[in-house]
């Protein structure tokens, strides 16, 4: 039983594959954060050592539940940060992760029939990750499944790439959304819209949003945070720059999170101006962001809209985040303050 929802298109030749046993040694699944890139790589790895199989994954037997539970001695899991390899090593994977992960799968599974191992983030592999690597893939031991993750399929190596069957999940559909929200994890309704609007159809983001009320509460309080700063003066919206830049340094992915959630907030902003407010992605947040778009013109908001993509292209290519993030502070027109 698969347990990911939206990737029919996928599963369909998965289990064909699956059932005939000529499944890839080695996948590339892509697409956005939280749109279910693990679950399905948990799924597969299920799928490879079943014990009901082959085919799709019973999710009943021994090995099924074993690799649920994250139990499993023959699946591994490598993300960013977890070696001290490397000069950044929050952000990377380094070769010294790699090399042991190899050095493990080329011994035979120990408790099931194939070894899986994960790659989540495999943009972030060092050039040295990423090259043994390479050379694994073209010489793929007996018994193993490579299954790499990435948002930013562009960021992997084409050499790498091309050694993979590649697949794209897609976020789910609203009503499909709304519906598995609804039925499947007791959301009211409106609660289901609002997550939809806030995942852009990532379920995986919904369901953890639904289980885990910290998520929106930190929401709203960037939210709070983001709307104070556009109103404040200079000295205030500096150590918010600050503050930012820090978060730069200690959590890549927050801040870069964090700089999402304002180009989201601004096009918003351009959607009032332009009529467009069913379209709103913080619907729940409608009044403030139609005070706010009613003192500002569709050029400034459109110019700050591109000051964001600069700010976070430049921060992608290792411009100093204070630097980066004090230049747009100064770029905020003057009249967002003034609701
Ligand atoms: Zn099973």
């Amino acid at each position: 039983m698969w347990t990911i929802f939206g990737q029919d298109h996928l599963l369909k030749r998965l289990e064909i594959s699956l059932r005939q046993q000529r499944q890839s040694h080695a996948y590339l699944l892509t697409g956005p954060p939280h749109v279910g890139k693990m679950a399905l790589a948990i799924n597969l790895a299920q799928a490879v050592n079943c014990l009901e199989g082959p085919g799709a994954p019973c999710g009943s037997c021994n090995q099924c539940t074993r690799i649920a539970q994250r139990h499993h001695a023959d699946i591994r899991i490598l993300f960013p940060g977890q070696g001290e390899e490397g000069r950044s090593p929050r952000t990377v994977i380094g070769i010294n992760d790699i090399k042991e992960t190899l050095r493990r799968v080329n011994l035979k599974p120990y408790e099931g029939s194939t070894s899986v191992v994960i790659i989540d983030g495999a943009e972030s592999m060092s050039d040295d990750a990423a090259n043994a690597m390479l050379k694994t893939l073209e010489e793929p031991p007996p018994q193993v499944m490579f299954i790499l993750l990435t948002a930013d399929e562009g960021a992997v190596l084409p050499t790498i790439r091309s050694r993979c069957q590649s697949m794209t999940l897609v976020p789910l559909a609203k009503d499909a959304m709304v519906e598995q929200l609804v039925t499947g994890h007791q959301a009211t309704p409106e609660q289901a819209e609002l997550l939809y609007r806030l995942s852009r159809g990532c379920l995986g983001w919904a369901i953890g949003a639904l289980n885990d009320p910290q998520v929106l509460e930190q929401r709203q309080a960037d939210l709070e945070k983001l709307q104070e700063t556009l109103g404040a003066g200079l000295e205030t919206r500096f150590t918010y720059a600050n503050e930012v830049a820090s978060l730069f340094g200690s959590d890549r992915e927050a801040a870069k999170d964090l700089l999402a959630l304002w180009l989201r907030w601004w096009r918003d902003l351009l959607l009032i101006k332009e009529g467009a407010e069913e379209f709103l992605h913080n619907s729940d947040q409608a009044d403030a962001l139609k005070g706010q778009a009613s003192g500002l013109s569709t050029a400034e908001i459109m110019q700050f809209i591109n000051r964001l993509m600069q700010t976070l292209s430049n921060l992608d290519s290792n411009v100093s985040p204070r630097l980066a993030m004090e230049v747009l502070m100064l770029n905020i027109p003057i009249e967002a303050g003034q609701v």
